[in-house]
């Protein structure tokens, strides 16, 4: 048999410059590892590239020539669909020319004089790897979309960029649209991809006037590296403008982070800041524009102190569970009806600090299943231990979060729990807060139906707070509504939340849901309420969470009231 080896033919470089000097210089270095054609002008460039367009691998293209410049030719070779494919490299003198070639989608630019040799070849031969692996990154990542760079070239660019420009110039900007997924679950997937496109087009729309290059880094998050400028308010808003044009049914929100370039401080570490600027601002359509600051890199540092101090904390019993009381409304005087177990962070040196400072962080690292268990642990030994010493079993609510409902070991470890302790499934109820139905509603679904099979009742927590509406209520298996704070708070001096509050209560009757009114604070508030059949009420009116033992004491009290 003859074996048959398949010689490999050099790759082919085309280099464009009207200086043979330089086309010499270039030559050399090249000319061992590569088969090299040259063209003196754009003109000439166009030619040879049209007569190589299946196999050039790579052009490095002179910008200022007479005849046609450099320029001409990207401009020319951006509106070629076969053309276009094939990777340009830029070669530069020019601190400004570099970032106008890659917003004409140059991919990289060599500076003259020469960079040494090994650069030259390193970043022809890594530019050719990445750009024959580009279809297939950008059908993987389908960045077709929005014809942004997809986050690995972009970060390439950026670096490049970086090391090239003085230090500190170019500015990490994280661009991010509001509760994305839930657009694309209500609207669908072709509407979400029109937001992404529309928004990717008003970007360029802006790197037209300013020098800078952009990625659509994933799903729905846009990075844009660009020159430094005070003004980010006035992006964000032409940006905010644009989206508010896509539909008149649906409302788009941006958020923007902004980390400013600093010497010494690298793309990657420029938009993890942006980024983190970018999510301070979550959900708040107010102000959300956030430059990141002193501030914030405090409270990093903080956040940072926080996880790595979870571990002792759980070990040397720092966290404690406090009781709030739900009282049953419907009955006079009010009974006590149920508890929600509240965490309690007690750090040796930083004081008290609330589930609102620590729970998001821990929710957005996987770290909070570890927080969840040790409350859940509690609350059920409690609950036995009230049990045991006051003979009253009092149902007793804990809060899942989103992660927790993707455990594959919830249900096991929940009812473990319950039976350990000899409970009633009814004693051990589960908030599960409203965005989690809305992340990935069929798995949730899932989930929460196998444990009410078991026995376990289930109450959505923040009700209002999020996006579902009340018409996905009823295919939803859950027993109780919590709804949310904000309702409440102003029933007595506003009649549209008042009406409000009372469509969801005649709703959920309807739908033979009872509802908690959280946040209760107010005597007013009580008896809107009461005359609205809202069945629990939760909130300071009542009492505050309290420590076990001080909750103790309130049982006893609702005991000897029942006694009279
Ligand atoms: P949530 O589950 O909606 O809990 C109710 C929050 O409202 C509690 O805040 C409670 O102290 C507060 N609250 C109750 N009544 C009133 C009132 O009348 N006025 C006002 N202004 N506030 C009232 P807290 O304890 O700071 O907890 C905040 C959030 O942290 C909770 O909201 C819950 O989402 C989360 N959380 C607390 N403990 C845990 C836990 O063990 N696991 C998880 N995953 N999340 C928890
Ligand atoms: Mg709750
Ligand atoms: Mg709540």
């Amino acid at each position: 048999m003859i074996e048959s080896k398949q010689i490999q033919r050099p790759q082919l470089v085309l280099v464009v410059d009207d200086h043979e000097i330089n086309r010499d210089a270039l030559g050399v270095i090249l000319e061992d590892d590569y088969e090299v054609i040259y063209a003196e002008n754009g003109k000439e460039a166009l030619e040879q590239m049209a007569a190589h367009k299946t196999d050039l691998s790579i052009v490095l293209l002179d910008l200022m020539m007479p005849v046609m410049t450099g320029f001409e030719v990207l401009e020319y070779v951006r509106n070629d669909e076969e053309l276009k494919r094939i990777p340009i490299i830029v070669l530069t003198a020019e601190k400004s020319a570099e970032l106008q070639s890659l917003q004409l989608g140059a991919v990289d630019f060599i500076t003259k004089p020469f960079d040494v040799t090994e650069i030259i070849l390193a970043r022809v031969s890594r530019i050719i790897e990445l750009s024959e692996g580009r279809q297939l990154i950008s059908a993987a990542e389908n960045d077709s979309l929005t014809g942004l760079y997809t986050r690995n070239f972009f970060f390439e660019y950026a670096n490049r960029l970086y090391q090239y420009r003085a230090k500190g110039t170019l500015d990490a900007v994280v661009i991010n649209i509001e509760q994305f997924h839930t657009i694309n679950a209500l609207h669908g997937r072709d509407f979400g991809d029109d937001v992404l496109r529309i928004i990717g087009d008003e970007i360029r729309g802006f790197l037209s006037e300013t020098e800078g290059i952009a990625s659509r880094f994933e799903a729905d998050r846009f990075d844009i590296f660009c020159v430094r400028r005070e003004n980010y308010q006035s992006v964000l808003d032409r940006l905010q403008r644009r989206a508010n044009n896509i539909s008149n049914n649906v409302n788009i929100h941006l958020r923007m982070g902004v980390m400013h370039g600093q010497e010494g401080i690298e793309p990657v570490q420029l938009f993890d800041r942006a980024r983190a600027a970018c999510n301070m601002v979550r959900g708040d359509y107010q102000n959300p524009l956030m430059i990141y600051d002193e501030e914030m890199r405090l409270r990093e540092l903080r956040n940072q102190r926080l996880l790595n101090d979870l571990h002792t904390a759980v070990l040397e019993r720092h966290f404690q569970v406090y009781y709030q009381p739900k009282y049953d409304i419907q009955c006079e005087p009010p009974r006590l009806a149920s508890a929600e177990a509240l965490i309690r962070w007690r750090h040796p040196e930083l004081g008290m600090i609330s589930p609102g400072d620590f729970i998001p962080l821990f929710e957005g690292n996987g770290l909070i299943g570890v927080v969840d268990s040790f409350v859940w642990n509690e609350a059920a030994r409690q609950i036995a231990r009230w049990r045991d010493t006051l003979h009253m079993e009092l149902p007793v609510s804990v809060n899942l979060s989103r992660s927790d409902v993707y455990d594959p070991t919830l249900e096991d470890r929940l009812v473990a729990l319950v039976e350990e302790n000899g409970l009633n499934y009814k004693s051990f109820k589960l908030e599960v807060t409203e965005s989690a139905y809305t992340d990935n509603a069929k798995r949730v679904l899932d989930v929460i139906r196998r444990l009410r099979e078991k026995g376990f009742e289930i109450e959505m927590d923040d009700f209002g707070s999020g996006y579902s509406s009340l018409n996905m209520l009823s295919d939803m298996p859950i027993d109780v509504l919590k709804m949310d704070m904000k309702f409440i708070r102003n029933i007595e001096t506003s009649e549209t939340d008042r009406k409000l509050v009372m469509l969801i209560l005649d709703i959920a009757k309807y739908l033979h849901v009872s509802v908690v009114a959280e946040g209760v604070e107010t005597e007013g508030q009580l008896e809107i309420l009461r005359a609205g059949k809202c069945d629990l009420v939760q909130g300071y009116y009542f009492s505050r969470p309290l420590p076990p033992e001080e909750f103790e004491e309130l049982i006893q009290r609702e005991i000897d009231t029942e006694r009279e």
